[in-house]
């Protein structure tokens, strides 16, 4: 019998530690177990009724065909004016690609610029997916280690004549940490001397507790090299809708729209007329989440001081925290999962450089999250 293959980039490729961890706890639940889950990165805030009526309008209305592959011009539009506000830069809406998630515009980002071989610059602790997309478009992670703080020295220490792209996440997930103006121009000024591109995942930019964060595609001559990952996920409680966008300097969206035209053909329409409301609901709704946010991780960050073997700080940005413990992660978290009924992620689910972290994510209710630290508290991190 002929012996048929799986292709090497599908046997090579990693399961998410965070998709893989929330089937874990669907399935516990399923069998009756009653489990916090603070690991998924799905923030428990639901759709705005506005943005899900204006799916329905539009499906009513017959938005039931393929719709564009760059996505509709209306949303491009607002994203466009999104982008204007946010980083004072101006995206020709011809230049930005509505893609599902941000994860696919990453996935595109990487496609359009990596050849087989090039090597890609990876912060961390740094999110699950990074790598596997990079892998997918043929290239080379390489993961560059940073304890605290952003250091453009161990990246140029990194690069080879074969890096092509750095990937910089700001708010960073897992550590909350936000890239500040002054690293960001260090970064900008090492692409420009060694002629690369930086991809920009801003998806936690509007949980910024401290101000605005540094967008690179604003600094001088950075525009021209900087692909920007964005998504509604996260800022609108939208995650199962399948909705980002990339925003490209001009010249690459005519060859990142034959991507999507031959793989996804285009994000359905009734997505896009709930994604263009939730722009709307902007300044309505992303201060609101945003305190909220704000408010849990600082009640979560105090509520995790006391306890012996665990450091906290209050992070920066975003709704995760990301604590030191006293001894192996993993095997805390498994602890965890299997004493105390709460699921956290291994720091180390987000590369080497997390050993000796957990990695909390606050999306549950205000209810859990007080269950959920009585119960650290009491049974102490070695349970
Ligand atoms: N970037 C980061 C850092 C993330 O944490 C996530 C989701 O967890 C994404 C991108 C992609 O999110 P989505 O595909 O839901 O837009």
């Amino acid at each position: 019998m002929v012996q048929l293959g799986v292709a090497q980039r599908f046997r090579t490729l990693k399961p998410s530690a965070t998709v893989e961890m929330s089937e874990r706890v669907r399935d516990a639940r399923a069998s009756g177990r009653e489990i916090i889950a603070l690991s998924s990165g799905d923030p428990n805030v639901p759709t705005d009724p506005r943005i899900i009526e204006a799916a329905e309008v539009s499906l009513h209305g017959g938005a039931t065909h393929y719709s564009s592959s760059s996505g509709e011009p209306s949303l491009r539009e607002s994203i466009a004016r999104r982008e204007l506000l946010r980083s004072g830069v101006r995206y020709d809406p011809d230049d930005i690609i509505v893609t599902p998630g941000g994860k696919f515009a990453l996935l595109a980002a990487l496609m359009g610029v990596i050849e087989p071989g090039d090597e890609v610059v990876v912060p961390q602790p740094g999110w699950v997916s990074y790598g596997p997309c990079i892998r997918l478009a043929g290239g080379v992670p390489v993961p560059v280690a940073m304890a605290d703080a952003f250091d453009v020295e161990s990246i140029r220490k990194a690069l080879t004549p074969a890096t092509r792209a750095v990937i910089v996440n700001s708010p960073v997930n897992p550590t909350g940490t936000v890239v500040g103006r002054s690293e960001m121009c260090g970064l900008v000024s090492l692409a420009e001397q060694h002629n690369l591109w930086i991809v920009f995942d801003q998806v936690y930019a509007d949980m910024s507790y401290n101000g605005p964060v540094a967008f690179p595609q604003a600094i001088d001559n950075a525009f021209e090299r900087t692909l920007v990952v964005d998504s509604l996920s996260k800022s609108f409680g939208m995650t199962g809708w399948r909705l980002g966008y990339l925003a490209m300097p001009p010249g690459l969206a005519k060859y990142v729209v034959k991507f999507i035209q031959h793989s996804i053909y285009c994000v359905p329409p009734f997505i896009q007329a709930a994604g263009v409301r939730a722009l709307e609901l902007s300044d309505e709704l992303l201060p609101r989440y945003r305190e909220m946010f704000r408010a849990r991780v600082a009640r979560a960050t105090e509520g995790l001081q006391g306890v012996e073997g665990l450091l906290c700080t209050m992070p920066s940005a975003g709704f995760f925290l990301f604590p030191q413990v006293d001894g192996d992660e993993v095997a805390i978290a498994r602890r965890w999962l299997d004493v105390l009924n709460i699921a956290v992620l291994p720091g180390t689910a987000f590369g080497d450089a997390g050993a000796g972290h957990l990695r909390l994510s606050l999306s549950c209710s205000d209810e859990e999250l007080d269950v959920a630290l009585d119960r650290i508290s009491s049974a102490g991190v070695y349970c």
